[in-house]
């Protein structure tokens, strides 16, 4: 099968901010978008000249979706995999099923990852009450206890200070199956995005560096390592993950830099990542480009930063009683963009949109994005975000 070209229609599985940003780049490209989301609100929906409102495991519907396009692209991890199996008979769905299906349980991507060599903090995996025993007298320190399944953002996870409290962090998280982390003592987080077509072409980018506040990623810079020895490391580990899994499209590995010199794998996405939307302004080809072409099996573009490049997130806090900031302000800064991503409801830590800034230095970017969104936090009356260590 050759390449995917523009004025071939590409199918969305999941319609939001992800989507939405691809779904442009493909449209930018000459491409035709259909998008499935339950929400007929979803972000995507703008991008998009077919809109298939219908829930994740209605396979029926992921199949209606492929008889109209060319590929299929998932965007969210809990797509049905009876309805991708099924899609594949019309059109390919990249990532693949088998991506997802190793990614979407964090047990099992944690397993993978551990039985492949790559390097991880220690973890035990808790079904029953032996396992959550197993592991309160196996790890030390902090821990994080996470569901398998269902947590972005920070939830479906609860740190304890101690071994001692995982009992009880797991069964407040509803004793569901979980994975339970030894935590790191973190001197940096950082994630690496890489592309691969169906041909196998391969394509890393410069590491960036992230900064969560509460769980969620807050603020995040390409390049966002200076040590070159220490991005190459982290790119040839994230391209060695994204070889093993054999992914088609996009992988994001995002890692922990220990205080002690480790580079661990945090977990993956095979899709694009909030961390590496600064790309649209700091890389010669933009995540979401980047996308369309690995899944489309075009060339894939160049992942050289072209200017230090930053964005904060615009969480939904920032929308005070529910109505939407003065922007006037934001923009006053002519190296600042505003991305919004059309969501009709705020609620805190919702994901709305971002400020993108370039500068001169990495750090005079987060700077700069960081003063923005505060200008929006002291608006609304929430707090500033403090530029610190992560
Ligand atoms: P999510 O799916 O919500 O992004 P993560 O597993 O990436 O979940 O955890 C969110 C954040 O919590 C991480 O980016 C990091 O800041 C912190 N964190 C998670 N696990 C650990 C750990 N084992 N040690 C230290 N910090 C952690
Ligand atoms: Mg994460």
């Amino acid at each position: 099968m050759g390449p995917i070209l523009p004025g071939s229609t590409i199918g969305f599985l999941g319609g939001g901010q992800l989507g939405r940003m691809t779904a442009f780049a493909a449209r930018a490209m000459g491409y035709d978008v259909h998008v499935l989301d339950p929400d007929p609100t979803a972000p995507a929906r703008a991008a998009a000249t077919r809109f298939i409102e219908a829930p994740f495991d209605d396979a029926d519907a992921i199949v209606r979706l492929a008889e109209g396009c060319a590929v299929l692209m998932p965007e969210i991890e809990t797509i049905s995999a009876d309805g991708m199996a099924r899609a594949v008979a019309h059109a390919p769905v990249r990532p693949g099923a088998h991506v997802l299906h190793l990614i979407q349980d964090r047990a099992r991507q944690k397993e993978w990852l551990a039985a492949q060599g790559f390097p991880l903090t220690p973890f035990r995996v808790v079904r029953d009450d032996d396992d959550c025993e197993r592991a309160t007298t196996t790890l030390v320190g902090r821990c994080f206890v996470k569901t398998t399944r269902g947590g972005y953002d920070g939830r479906g996870q609860v740190r304890t200070d101690a071994p001692s409290g995982i009992r009880a962090a797991w069964e407040s998280l509803g004793k569901r199956p979980a994975v339970v982390e030894q935590g790191v003592d973190i001197a940096m987080e950082l994630s690496v995005m890489v592309a691969r077509t169906p041909s196998g072409t391969v394509a890393t980018y410069p590491p960036a560096a992230n900064h969560h506040v509460d769980g969620i990623l807050a603020w995040s810079v390409i390049p966002g390592v200076d040590d070159a020895a220490l991005a190459a490391r982290a790119r040839e580990l994230a391209s060695s993950i994204a070889e093993a899994i054999a992914v088609e499209g996009l992988l994001c590995a995002e890692m922990f830099l220990s205080t002690g010199g480790d580079l661990l794998v945090n977990e993956l996405a095979p899709r694009p990542h909030n961390s590496y939307h600064e790309s649209i302004e700091g890389c010669a080809t933009s995540q979401f480009e980047q996308a369309v072409r690995a899944i489309c099996d075009l060339p894939l573009g160049s992942t050289d930063s072209s200017q230090p490049a930053a964005i904060a997130n615009l969480l939904g806090e920032l929308w005070a009683k529910g109505t939407a900031p003065d922007f006037a302000p934001v923009l006053e800064s002519p190296k600042t963009r505003l991305h919004l991503y059309g969501k009709r409801s705020a609620r805190a830590g919702r994901k709305m949109g971002h400020v993108a800034t370039v500068a001169g230095t990495p750090a005079s970017a987060v700077q700069r994005a960081v003063a923005a969104r505060n200008t929006l936090a002291r608006a609304a009356g929430v707090p500033e975000w403090i530029i610190g260590p992560s």
